[in-house]
């Protein structure tokens, strides 16, 4: 009988310690502030970072030149991104195909799990095969923080300080950018906030990669970012974007630049932290634990039984997320973001269950659902965007599917999900367009009312505003009670004690 070859993925890994100082990390697919801080932080564990550029139409093309067919489309534009770089490597920058596959590899997160996600590194290696570039290594970091990674003389070092270091800059990315998201809507000159901005880039990159105090640098961020002049004073929709996590993280082509196209439509963006996501990832480990404790073991009795390893685990858990929160709220301090709440991962899953279970998972899981109940409830947003990827089977079940039920329970709701192929900017853009319309109307109809519970005038608010020096700064964000910001900002401003004439 004739033997049969089966094909197998040679699936090259090898990264030797002594190669660590000559080959090129390259990654990418988060913001260009996180990219650029995970660049810097990587750089001060020894390694040779490269942060790619934010994926764009071209890097589609090139995905889906190479890729296989019926992906989602984030798998098309971040395997696309990677082997557009290593043509540019080749025919522009004129290295080898050898001195490629030798003197870089890409370094990506994956999972394995119920969506595409979990083939996203069978799909790299299949593109960079098709490409030319057979034999590129590709690491995989697992959701739950593994690395698919055999050799023993490993150049990637897994040790407690490379994830410190990871989830410092994440953090990092996060602070900076909600401080971004809160008050470029508002700047009075254009172009002041983004260049703050770039200034706090190059601080706390300068201060990760010199192994510096960042507490220093964030200080150093706060009273730059406090400099910027801006109005509040002034009602605009504020809009949360949830949706699949590339989807709402990137800021390309991925999503047709939505948080810029918000901005410029005059609207405030409120966007999801990555640290979220880690936070969420925790979650689900102690509900998978949580649960396998009360399973019936094989016992005749069926007498459920507790073990210390589960129970220790659940505790590190425990820690981990009371240290992962406690670091991001001292960085929010230190850069002046106040008033900012991470999702409570428990709250968002008992609110979630009702209409998405807690056991299922790919995406988002329950947290979609989940936000958009929140929104409305504790009156947030004005607009719940999704931002549903073309091919995405996690998104289609929720946007599509369980999201119609929790809009027909909450009939206040605004909510809109888009689906993002990549070459339908135009048809995103104006469902988009509609929908803030009704969001700017509810920002207006709050302001109004604000206006009229606070007893005060457009006139005396600017007067109350111009005498309060705290309130004006861009590092300032007036306390929660409605969804608008400038009403919140009224309502703040006539609490405080005001010298009658
Ligand atoms: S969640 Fe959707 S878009 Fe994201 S990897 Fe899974 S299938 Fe693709």
């Amino acid at each position: 009988m004739q033997a049969v070859a089966q094909w197998h993925d040679p699936n090259p890994r090898a990264f030797s310690k002594a190669r660590r100082g000559g080959t090129t990390l390259l990654f990418g697919g988060l913001t260009a502030m996180h990219d650029a801080l995970i660049e810097a932080a990587l750089t001060a564990l020894g390694y040779r970072p490269q942060a790619l550029p934010c994926p764009d139409r071209s890097a589609l093309q090139c995905g889906k030149e190479f890729g296989n067919r019926g992906q989602c489309n984030p798998t098309y534009f971040t395997v696309g991104n990677l082997i557009k770089h290593l043509i540019h490597l080749r025919d522009v920058e004129g290295l080898s195909r050898e001195q490629i596959v030798d003197d870089y590899l890409f370094v990506t997160a994956g999972a394995c799990g119920p969506c595409r996600f979990g083939m996203y590194v069978t799909e790299y290696r299949k593109a960079l095969r098709d490409a030319g570039f057979e034999g590129f290594r590709v690491l995989v970091f697992e959701n739950a923080g593994r690395l698919q990674q055999g050799e023993a003389d490993t150049g990637l070092g897994l040790t407690p300080g490379f994830f410190i270091a990871l989830l410092k800059a994440a953090m990092l990315g996060d602070v900076v950018n909600a401080m971004g998201y809160r008050i470029r809507p508002y700047e009075v000159v254009t172009g002041s906030t983004d260049a703050a901005l770039t200034e706090c880039r190059t601080l706390l990159c300068a201060a990760l990669r010199e192994r510096r105090s960042v507490r220093r640098a964030l200080r150093q961020c706060r009273r730059r970012l406090a400099g910027v002049p801006v109005n509040r004073l002034q009602p605009k929709p504020k809009v949360s974007i949830v949706g699949e996590f590339w989807a709402m993280t990137t800021e390309g082509e991925g999503n047709y630049q939505l948080q810029r196209f918000l901005e410029a439509e005059g609207a405030e963006c409120e966007v999801q932290a990555v640290v979220s996501w880690v936070l969420y990832s925790v979650w689900e480990a102690a509900y998978d634990t949580r649960e396998r404790m009360l399973l019936r073991n094989e016992q005749p009795t069926g007498r459920r039984r507790f073990e210390f390893a589960p129970l220790r685990k659940m505790l590190l858990l425990r820690l981990g997320r009371i240290v992962l929160r406690r670091c991001f709220y001292r960085y929010a301090r230190h850069i002046g973001l106040s008033g900012y709440h991470l999702p409570d991962m428990d709250e968002l899953a008992r609110i979630g269950h009702d209409y998405y279970a807690n056991e299922l998972r790919g995406g988002e899981g329950h947290m979609e659902v989940a936000k958009l109940i929140q929104g409305v409830t504790q009156q947030k947003v004005h607009l719940t965007l999704s931002v549903k990827p073309f091919g995405c089977m996690p998104s289609s079940g929720v946007s599509d599917g369980v999201q119609s039920l929790v809009i027909a329970r909450y009939p206040e709701a605004n909510f809109l999900a888009v689906e993002t192929t990549g070459d339908g900017a135009v048809n995103v853009h104006s469902r988009v367009q509609m929908a803030l319309f009704r969001a700017r109307r509810k920002a207006e109809d709050e302001y109004r009312a604000a206006l009229q519970t606070t007893g005060i005038d457009d006139g005396r608010a600017t007067a109350r505003l111009a005498a309060r020096r705290r309130c004006r700064q861009a590092t300032h964000y007036p306390p929660h009670r409605v969804a608008g910001t400038a009403a919140n900002l009224l309502y703040e401003l006539a609490r405080q004690p005001w010298p009658r004439r």
